[in-house]
């Protein structure tokens, strides 16, 4: 008997008790997509060279046309705050998002679709959340999860013919329904039923569905044409226990008999569209079921495949766009804004925090440029998508945060005028769609990493699974070679890491052997802890926070071989210390908490040779504020998305500092000084070099300065007014300007 197959024997029977117990549905979820880069940090070398051959994300010239013509003109159209009033998009704007194609960019061209990239996807997204989220998820629906991505990949040649086409131009609004009230985020666990029948039509037998169901959250529910929806197919005449035919997706066309449609949900009174849907005993022909007949019971697989792609684009390109903005918007506030005499960007409290939110940008939309790289060299990362929908939204959500203390009470004044406040009320929605980061932090990133990215672990299940005494001694055999190396470079070796940018090289060398801890961390933890590690969810929280904080430093390492601009290495290197250090207290807070006696000992050795970095100090985080205030390039590259509305805030920012810097900051700070002294806008500007550009830059500053006020009664709310003394004063009419129309079932 070979070694192998005599450790297998040993090992079957207890390593089968220790293996967590998993359902068919939790298996096709961990199983989904493929393993990107994350995949050598679960090993303990972090494959730089990869990283370098892969290189920087590219768009096609169709692509770069679309986002600097399309795109542009539609962020013109958006005026953020007439459609929070009106609660819906104007009618011109749905007719230029069917007309440009805007919900076919995930529609093969061969299918009259656009046919983009992943980056380009993500660009697009990003750039019209920069100045109205509710466009954003409305572009984004039709081409994550809605059925047209679903289409693409599992529909019958006849389903991609009639419905694909008709997608890309927007003849038909698709919305995908899957979220019951009592399935949230254990959404395999619907309870929505399809009893397999036959039925006559037209004088024809035809197999298929008796549907009924009830489903909440629904985006573009409200105005959708047709609705993917996800049941669980039974098969009455099967044997018992052998009904469930398992979760099926199909696509029913509305209106349909006994379906009903139309109402509105108010998510933070956001003014995309989203609503519940419910059916009772619905038809619904086999022709329907996506895929046809061969994919009933396929649902829980095809899904899990698509959101292993769609995660890393719509919901991250959303957290990209609420920091982008929200560091333009506070660092030019910043310069704009004086208090005791000086812009208040300078305050080293604040100064601290956008250069805090700046390098957390830096890092997080480096790693969702690398995921995107990624997807369109052919990878479907699950793990690194999971990763980026819990980090890109909760950056977002923090920045939007931290900005809106910047901008004091300036923020919290609704109206035209405000700057953050759309994206504040709407930051928790990103955060709970599409896994809910608390469930992905705590069981996902760690849960689907230790199976998929682990070089051993799945099969090593698959071995027990298939009773493989043979098969599970060599793959042991190979776990414990890979333990014994991470064992020496975490704890003697010097590792190196001659792939990463020469620059950064020291700190990669650090992400080396971190990496290396992190893998043999999780052995040491799943070998102690087995099966229970699942429910432990604060120590498998802390790995999957471990192994997010490699991610983001490797993204750093490649963002900046890819860019080459050294005037971002201050920036870079903040943000690859900044995740290391993370990655480090994280491993000690876990090895702190394992379950373990001698755990004292080993966290010692295992904390050995990690704290000789420093952190960023004082003077680095001032130095960065400082280079974000003086230097316009840089901060364009940080926030290179934030795209110019129809009218608002923004756009009146964005004037004001474009005066800003043909004055320069001297000029400014003397014009300022001035109309302190004076009170008089006038009166200051003629102190002026140029008093014709002091004047013009003094009226767009106050303009942001001032926030709108409005009529004390209830019913004219909707209408802004500037103070009245004032010589700036305006009024605000969303209704005049023709943005407010009545909601609308199917738009257009
Ligand atoms: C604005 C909006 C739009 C949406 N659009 C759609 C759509 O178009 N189609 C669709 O089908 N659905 C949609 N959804 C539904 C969305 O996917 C769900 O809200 C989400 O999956 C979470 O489900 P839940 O809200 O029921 O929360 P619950 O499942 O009740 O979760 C509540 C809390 O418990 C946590 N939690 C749950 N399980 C665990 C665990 N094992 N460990 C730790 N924590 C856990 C969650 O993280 C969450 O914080 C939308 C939701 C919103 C708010």
């Amino acid at each position: 008997m070979s070694l192998a197959k005599l450790i297998g024997k040993f090992a079957l029977a207890p390593l089968a008790r220790a293996l967590p117990t998993m359902s068919e549905t939790e298996r096709a979820a961990l199983e989904a997509g493929t393993v990107g880069f994350e995949g050598s940090l679960f090993a303990g070398r972090p494959n730089f060279r990869r990283l370098t051959t892969l290189g920087a994300p590219k768009l096609t010239p169709v692509e770069q046309s679309f986002l600097d013509q399309e795109v542009k003109t539609l962020c013109a159209m958006l005026d953020d705050y007439a459609i929070d009033s009106a609660r819906d998009l104007p009618p011109e704007v749905w007719a230029y998002l069917k007309e440009k194609r805007f919900f076919g960019m995930v529609v093969p061209r061969a299918h009259g679709g656009l046919g983009f990239s992943a980056s380009a996807q993500a660009a697009v997204v990003t750039r019209i959340a920069t100045v109205n989220v509710a466009a954003a998820v409305t572009v984004m629906v039709p081409n994550s999860i809605g059925p047209a991505e679903l289409l693409a990949h599992y529909g019958t040649e006849a389903q991609k013919h009639y419905w694909l086409p008709r997608l890309a131009v927007g003849t038909d609004i698709p919305c995908f329904g899957l979220t019951n009230p009592y399935a949230g985020s254990d959404a395999a666990s619907i309870p929505d039923r399809g009893i397999l029948v036959e039925r006559d039509v037209e004088g024809q037998r035809v197999r298929g569905f008796l549907v009924t169901f009830d489903k909440r959250y629904i985006t573009l529910a409200p105005v959708a044409t047709v609705v993917g929806l996800a049941f669980r197919a039974i098969n009455p005449q099967a044997p018992e226990g052998q009904q469930d035919m398992g979760i099926t997706c199909a696509l029913l066309p509305v209106p349909l008999q006994g379906v009903e449609i139309g109402r509105r949900h108010r998510p933070m009174d956001a003014a995309f569209m989203n609503g519940p849907i419910r059916g009772h005993d619905v038809f619904v022909p086999m022709d329907w079921v996506i895929g046809g007949e061969t994919f009933v019971g396929q649902g829980w697989r095809m899904l899990m495949e698509c959101l292993a792609a769609g995660r890393a684009i719509s919901l991250p390109a959303l957290g990209s766009a609420m920091q982008q903005v929200s560091l333009y918007v506070a660092n030019g506030y910043g310069k704009i804004r004086e208090q005791f005499g000086m812009p208040i960007g300078k305050f080293e409290a604040i100064a601290g925090q956008l250069a805090e939110t700046a390098v957390r940008l830096y890092a997080t939309d480096a790693a969702r440029r690398l995921a995107a790289a990624e997807l369109d060299s052919g990878e479907r990362p699950s793990v690194a998508s999971a990763i980026l929908k819990l980090h890109l939204t909760e950056a977002g959500r923090r920045a939007v945060t931290c900005g809106m203390d910047i901008l004091g009470g300036k923020a919290i004044q609704n109206g035209p005028s405000n700057l953050l406040s759309s994206a504040y009320r709407q930051a928790p929605i990103a955060i709970t769609v599409e896994g809910a980061n608390i469930l992905t932090r705590a069981l996902i990133i760690f849960g689907q990493g230790a199976v998929r990215c682990h070089p051993y672990v799945l099969e090593e299940m698959r071995a027990v699974a298939a009773q493989d005494p043979e098969r599970l001694g060599q793959s042991l055999l190979g776990h414990i070679g890979h333990v014994l190396r991470n064992v020496y470079v975490s704890l003697l070796a010097l590792p190196q890491a001659p792939d990463a940018p020469t620059a950064l090289r020291k700190e990669a060398r650090l992400l080396t052997r971190l990496s290396a801890k992190f893998a043999l961390s999780c052995d040491l933890a799943m070998g102690l802890l087995g099966g229970r590690l699942k429910r432990l969810e604060l120590l498998s929280q802390r790995l999957g926070d471990v192994l997010s904080a490699l991610y983001l430093a490797s993204a750093v390492c490649w963002r900046y071989e890819t860019e080459r601009d050294p005037a971002m290495l201050p920036i870079a290197r903040a943000a690859l210390r900044q995740q290391l250090r993370q990655a480090t207290v994280t491993l000690r807070d876990l090895h702190e908490n394992l379950p373990f006696g001698a755990r004292r000992v080993l966290s010692w050795l295992m904390m050995r040779g990690v704290w000789h970095l420093n952190p960023v100090r004082d003077a680095q985080w001032m130095a960065i504020a400082h280079q974000l205030r003086t230097d316009t390039k840089v901060l364009a590259r940080l926030t290179q998305d934030v795209s110019t509305p129809k009218c608002g805030g923004l756009r009146d920012l964005q004037h004001a500092l474009a005066l800003y810097e043909q004055l320069g900051a001297e000029e400014v700070s003397r014009l300022t000084q001035a109309l302190r002294k004076t009170g008089s806008i006038d009166a200051a500007a003629r102190v002026g070099t140029t008093p014709h550009s002091a004047l013009n830059y003094l009226r767009a500053a106050d303009k942001v300065i001032q926030v709108d006020d409005f009529a004390a009664t209830v019913e004219e709310t909707t209408t802004a007014t500037r103070p009245s003394k004032g010589p700036l004063s305006r009024r605000f009419d969303p209704a005049a300007a023709g943005n407010v129309q009545a909601h609308a079932k199917n738009p257009g």
